[in-house]
């Protein structure tokens, strides 16, 4: 069976090498972003390049868009020269960014009202996951489009499960964020406490690692916390709109959520600062500033 042309639209951190993997998977591939020179290093790989949204749309059968903040996935989705205005029935449409669940449903919806079949699929598993093509994906949508879009998630990740209707993959990641954020704040005060006490925090990553407070936020950020390296990685400002939108599911359905609403300060306090570049990890700073200690001098 012959693969179908994909377009993607948003080759940032997490873009550029998920499309690339899927050039290494042999798929045609139609690339578009709105700073142009990100196209550069795929098209010197084999990709073509849109004009704009509309023209990815009109020259692929799937389009998989990977874009910061709901704003700019309805932009590109229903804006001017967006993926809707050049859609065709039968097309299918994979947001693969991390957008707020009430938006993802009523793009499926505009979507549907075309005969175009769309996913909500949003990933965990940070840069390194996108690199190494073990994301896991949590899918929102039909079933059989779920089937539809199978292989290609195959080529992207490891774990991939169908959460269930429209909407309810950016469910699941509104509760993956929460998770992540909050363990990121509890590795920070361990490390601080631990640090300001005079025990070495590489040697405390390594005995808390073989315990029940092991975790893979010290496997995977141990080092920026260490050496305070907070190159993105997953920048502040994203962490922060996604437990922005737990918040809203938690308020929407009346589920309280204290521990995130403490991380979603800190991280809003963080960007307030000039610090929303930075990878979450710097999480820690707020907890050594109050603290009057820094892990490194
Ligand atoms: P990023 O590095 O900021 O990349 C976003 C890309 O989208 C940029 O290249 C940006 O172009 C492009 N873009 C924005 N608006 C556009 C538009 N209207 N038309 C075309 N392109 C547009 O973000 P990221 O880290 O890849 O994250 C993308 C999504 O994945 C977010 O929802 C994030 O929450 C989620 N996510 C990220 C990670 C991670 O570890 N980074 C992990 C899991 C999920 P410019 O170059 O012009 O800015």
């Amino acid at each position: 069976m012959t693969k179908p042309t994909i377009g993607f639209v948003g080759l940032g951190i997490m873009g550029q090498p998920m499309a690339a993997n899927l050039l290494q998977g042999g798929y045609d591939l139609v690339v578009y972003n709105r700073t142009p020179a990100k196209c550069a290093v795929l098209e010197s790989e084999g990709a073509q390049v849109g004009d704009d949204p509309a023209d990815v749309a009109r020259r692929s059968d799937v389009v998989i868009t990977m874009l910061p903040d709901s704003p700019d996935v309805e932009l590109v989705y229903q804006g001017e020269s967006g993926l809707l205005s050049a859609a065709r029935a039968g097309q299918l449409f994979i947001d693969m960014s991390s957008i707020s669940p009430a938006v993802a449903r009523s793009l499926a919806e505009a979507a549907a009202a075309l005969g175009v079949e769309a996913l909500d699929a949003p990933v965990s598993g940070g840069d390194v996951g996108a690199k190494n093509a073990t994301l896991s994906i949590m899918v929102g949508g039909d079933p059989a489009t779920f089937e539809r879009a199978r292989p290609i998630f195959e080529t992207l990740g490891t774990t991939i499960v169908h959460m269930g209707g429209a909407g309810t993959g950016q469910t699941a990641k509104a509760c993956n964020q929460l998770l992540v954020a909050q363990t990121l704040e509890a590795v920070s005060e361990a490390l601080v406490l631990g640090s300001k006490a005079g025990v070495d925090p590489a040697r405390l990553i390594e005995a808390l690692s073989g315990g029940l407070a092991g975790n893979r936020v010290m496997e995977v950020r141990g080092r920026n916390f260490l050496e305070h390296d907070f190159t993105p990685g997953f920048k502040i400002a994203l962490h922060q709109k996604d437990l922005r939108i737990a918040m809203e599911a938690g308020r929407e359905l009346g589920v309280s959520l204290p521990g995130t609403a403490l991380v979603e300060e800190m991280f809003a306090a963080l960007q307030s600062s000039g610090s929303g570049d930075l990878d979450h990890s710097a999480v820690i700073t707020v907890i050594e500033d109050r603290s009057d200690h820094r892990l490194v001098s």
